[in-house]
């Protein structure tokens, strides 16, 4: 570890250790030592493709019946971005995440990402705004399913679906979980996210750009109420400048590294309690 990483390691874990409520912003980047690749910066898919349609909710709600088959279609390719989702495993990254919230530091995460890895590695206490790949949900009444449980319960989607399935609870249409282009993100998610950062009075943000809104709007609101960020990104982000301490390397080194320098903060603190 070079100097400069570890007076901010240092630094980082002495903001956190003096916050009162710690929430996490993460994205993407976290989940790219899993073998996922990020949409934007270097090596992203529309970096290398260019971006997707941008109103593929609009075509779902005009005729899911094709959005299911192709979903399906989808989940059994072999492109890229399947094929990583399938594969992945929880890194260092997600690890020291569920660490930090088992140690008590980390309130709350709130994920940009949808490949339930967070979930793999342990955490508890986290709010995925785009959706989980691995659930379906009524856009209707909001219910989720995972999906596993939802196609054993339709086993005629397993292989082919002549038209889209409705919600066993209202009737409504059902898609998978994560969230479209165009699509409304749901309403409880976000609901949840705005008293998060409303408690809190720092954010970790790691491995997101932070530029898509309204992702970006939580650590804004933190910084607008006097509370800190500390950044672990491999780039420079536009939070960088605001940042208390920036953790400039892959996330699943720096966040393990994180987690080392606040075990020795609170034995510190720990070893101060027990002196007479
Ligand atoms: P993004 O804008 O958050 O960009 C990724 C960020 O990660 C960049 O700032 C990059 O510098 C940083 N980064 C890359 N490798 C890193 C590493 N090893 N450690 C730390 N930081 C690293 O996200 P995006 O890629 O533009 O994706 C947009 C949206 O697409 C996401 O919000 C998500 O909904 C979806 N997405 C999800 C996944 C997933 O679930 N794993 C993957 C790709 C995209
Ligand atoms: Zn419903």
């Amino acid at each position: 570890m070079t100097t400069d990483i570890q007076t901010q390691t240092e630094r980082a874990a002495q903001t956190i250790a003096a916050s009162r409520y710690v929430i996490a912003l993460v994205g993407a980047g976290i989940s790219v030592e899993s073998g996922i690749p990020p949409f934007r910066g270097k090596g992203g898919l529309w970096t290398k493709h260019g971006e997707p349609p941008m109103d593929g909710y609009e075509r779902f709600l005009a005729d899911p019946a094709t959005h299911w088959r192709q979903m399906l279609e989808r989940r059994a390719s072999d492109d890229e971005f399947s094929q990583a989702l399938r594969e992945a495993r929880p890194n260092a990254a997600h690890v020291a995440l569920a660490r930090l919230e088992s140690m008590g530091v980390l309130r709350h995460t709130i994920s940009q990402n949808i490949d339930n890895l967070h979930f793999e590695a342990g955490s508890v206490a986290v709010t995925e705004i785009h959706g989980n790949r691995t659930k379906v949900r009524c856009i209707d009444c909001g219910a989720r399913w995972p999906w596993s449980e939802f196609v054993a319960e339709h086993p005629e989607m397993a292989s082919d679906v002549e038209g889209a399935p409705a919600c066993p609870q209202c009737g409504g249409v059902v898609k998978g979980d994560t969230v479209m282009f165009g699509e409304p993100i749901p309403r409880a998610f976000l609901a949840e996210c705005d008293a998060q950062a409303e408690l809190a009075d720092c954010v970790l943000i790691a491995g997101t750009s932070a530029t898509v809104y309204p992702a970006a709007a939580f650590p804004e609101m933190v910084l607008r109420a006097g509370g800190t960020i500390v950044e672990v990104n491999t780039e420079e982000t536009p939070f960088s400048r605001h940042a208390s301490a920036t953790l400039r390397g892959p996330a699943g080194q720096m966040l393990p590294a994180l987690v080392t320098a606040l075990e020795a903060v609170s034995n510190t603190k720990a070893m101060k309690g027990n002196l007479p």
